[in-house]
Parts: structure tokens; sequence; C-alpha cells
């Protein structure tokens, strides 16, 4: 193996990369590993929420779930997802379809009416900017971009943002009003927050009064191995440090249930709970009780919910491991490619060399491998290193994933080795 290796010339890696490349073309392919949408087999394992509530009318309480009204959205489900989410059950509002609808929401109602603590409403404030940890997810950063938000990038490390980076930011800044985090099983590189981490960005100084961490746990029960990471309680950090109203928390069952009919929650101190359902009474007279109902007849109880989180990993296991597998014997070595080894959530991220991640995008979409457009995990679509892939393994199956990625292989063996030539 060392032999041939050192007896191997670039011309030679190149030629076969290149006949690899040919031959992929040539199959015909037509597989996307786009967007971290479950797979038709997860959904099936919720195929008993299609027959429930199954005649029930009535919640816990009394309600007629059928009609108009509680806000607040079912209290037995809240109790359900409180741990999960670290909320409690009083601060936590069980409310529509999707969690990134509710970070709409609250930047909408942010810059339209006082947040508490805030002097003014965002929109009369000259300029408005949160901070972007990258990689990150692009419907954040696209939000952002709706509203005419400033994006600052700050780079991710093993345990989260660079918190220095952070710190002096937000320290120095009053127009700094905000941070996108995905603290469990990150979206796009699986990181998790550290304690450490978690503690600084509950006590930290701020320039602006009504600045709040945007936490949005997605992936919160989505474990991938036996170790089943926890994170630090940031809510509860807050309001140990002094900072209550600091936190907005985020998180929906998109990825645990039904991606487009699952419930989507909300959790805060009281007088941000307080700001928001106040906000949402103008624009709905209440969310849909019927499927909450039918969450809780389906999970039960948290038990319920770590069960069928398990179901989910006998699916994403495999895939997650198929990836890793493949990544390692065809780039291992190479020194063309570092990838993630995420225990959690939905995606691995791979790190081509840079100016390269553009070119095997276009080159596996030649091979009919449609993958997320390079620069989507940075603000504005645009990572100035042109280095960063996100890899969405979950949707294709166990099958396609393989070809997928075999062929993105053979994509980076192409791209990484066209580039060492020019510069040889
Ligand atoms: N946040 C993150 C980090 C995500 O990855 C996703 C789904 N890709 C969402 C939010 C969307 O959540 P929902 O379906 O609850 O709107």
């Amino acid at each position: 193996m060392t032999t041939e290796l050192s007896s191997t010339t670039l011309d030679d890696l190149l030629d076969r990369a290149r006949k690899d490349y040919e031959a992929l073309a040539g199959r015909g392919l037509s597989l996307d590993l786009t967007r971290g949408k479950p797979a038709p087999a997860q959904l099936d394992l919720s195929d008993d929420l299609l027959s429930l509530p199954g005649g029930r009318r009535s919640a816990a309480d009394g309600t007629d779930v059928r009609n108009y009204g509680g806000l607040q959205g079912l209290a037995e489900l809240r109790e359900i997802f409180s741990g999960v989410l670290q909320v409690p059950v009083a601060q936590l509002l069980a409310a529509g379809n999707s969690s990134l609808e509710l970070m709409h929401d609250c930047l909408v109602h942010a810059l339209l009416s006082r947040v508490p603590g805030a002097d003014s409403r965002w929109v009369d404030q000259e300029r408005i900017a949160f901070l972007c940890p990258v990689p990150g997810y692009d419907r954040h950063f696209a939000l952002c971009e709706r509203f005419g938000i400033d994006m600052i990038p700050v780079p991710m490390t093993g345990s989260g943002p660079d918190m220095d980076v952070v710190e002096r930011l937000v320290a120095e800044d009053a127009s700094v009003k905000g941070i996108w985090c995905v603290p469990k099983y990150s979206n796009p590189d699986g990181t998790c927050y550290s304690d450490e981490t978690v503690a600084r960005l509950a006590a930290m100084g701020t320039a602006a009064p009504d600045f709040r961490v945007f936490w949005d746990n997605a992936y919160a029960a989505h474990h991938l191995t036996d170790e089943q990471v926890e994170i630090a309680d940031l809510l509860a950090a807050c309001e140990a440090a002094g900072n209550p109203d600091r936190v907005f928390v985020f998180g929906s069952t998109s990825k645990i249930t039904l991606a487009g009919a699952g419930v989507a929650f909300f959790g805060a101190s009281a007088a941000n709970v307080q700001w928001l359902l106040g906000n949402n009474a103008k624009r709905s007279i209440g969310p849909d009780k019927v499927n909450q109902l039918r969450h809780v007849l389906f999970l039960r109880d948290a038990d319920g919910v770590r069960a069928h989180m398990e179901r989910q990993r006998a699916l994403l296991q495999p895939k997650f491991e198929a990836v890793q597998r493949i990544l390692e014997a065809e780039l291992g070595g190479t020194g063309l490619a570092t990838w993630t080894h995420p225990k959690g959530g939905y995606f691995v991220s791979l790190e081509v060399a840079d100016g390269c991640a553009k070119e095997v995008v276009r080159r596996a979409a030649g091979a009919g491998i449609v993958l997320t457009p390079a620069g989507a995990t940075h603000p504005y679509g645009d990572d100035p290193r042109d280095a960063l892939i996100r890899i969405a393994p979950s949707y294709p199956t166990l099958e396609e994933l393989e070809q997928a990625i075999l062929g993105l292989t053979a994509c980076v063996r192409l791209v990484g080795y066209e580039q060492r030539s020019t510069e040889a």
C-alpha cells in the first residue's frame, strides 16, 4: 500500500479520478442530497397519527379540541415536551406545525412591537444585526435577509460559537440584537454546545438591553449513537445570571413525527411568553388542538418520545454510518477533505480544499447528484473559503445514499486533484 502510494504520481491520481467521474456521469443517476427531510420510512413510524384522535374530542381539562381557543396549546402535550426542551410547562407554548414559522413571527413581532426590555421597536432602530455562527442553517439566514437584518458571521468551534468573538461583538455594539443557535447536533456540523458556552451566553454583558438568543433546539431528541448528548439549560442559566428574558427557545416534532404535520413549541421567560401570546392573539384564534391531541395520544409521555426516537435512530444510523464508511474509504488519507462525525441530528459537513466546494457541487450535479448549493451554510450564501458542503443523508434509501456519496467522493477527487495539478 505504502509503496503503491508513494510511486503513484499526481497525474495517475487525476487520470483515475477523471475516468471514475466519466463512468459516474455515464450512469444516468438522479439522486437528491439537498434537504434534511425525513425519509418515507421514517414518516411511516407515525402512521398511527393518521387515525388519531380516533373520535376523541376533548383534552384532559375538558377543552373541546375542535373549537377555537387555547392559544397556549394543550397542557398535556406541553408536559411531554417540557423536559426535552428544558422549559417549565407554564412557560412553554405548543403552537402550529412549524418552529421556523415561530422564529419568523418572533422577528416580525420584535420589529413591530417592543420585546420586553427594549427601548424601542427594532424597526425604529437605524440598524439591526444578528450574529450568525458559521457554518449554520440557511433558513435562519434567509429570515435575516428577508427582514433587512444584517448578519455578522461568527466562527463555530467544537463547543459552539467562538465565545470570545460573541462576547466582544455583543458588548460593543447595541445594534447586535440576537444570535442564531442550534445548540444540539447543530445544522450542519453536528456540534453540541458545551456547558461553558451556555453559561457564557447566559451571563455575557450585552450593549443591547433587548438582546435575544434564538435557541433553535431542533434536534433536542435526535440521537444517532448510544451517547445521548445533553446540553446545559440556557433558560435556567439566563434566569440565574439575572438575564431572564434573554432567550427564546424553539423546537418541534417535525423530525420526530411528521415533518409537515407536527407541532412546534416556544419557550421563554413569563414576560416573553406574555409578549408572544399577546401578539399571537391578533394573528390566530388558537392553534390546531386536534393535531396536538393526537400527538398526546400517540407519544403518551417523555418515555414515549424516547422510544419513538430509538425507532427513528434505527433507520437513520445505518445511513450516517454508510456516509462515514464511504468517505473514509474513498477520501481518507488523501488530504483532499475532512468531515464531521455527528452523534445526532440530520447532517454531515464535508470540508474540501479552499476554492473547491462550488466546483464539486457543480460536477456532482453534472453526474445527476444534487447537493445543497455550496455557500448555503453561510450568511448571504457566501462561504469566503468556498470549502464547505452540507450532506443530508436522511431522505434517500440506503442504496441511493451509498451511490450518491460514492459519486460525491469521485467529484471531490476530481476537483481536488485538478486543483493540485494546476498548482503543481
Ligand atoms: N431549525 C433547524 C436547525 C432545522 O434544521 C430545521 C429543519 N431543517 C428547522 C428548524 C425547521 O423546523 P420546523 O419544521 O419546525 O419549521
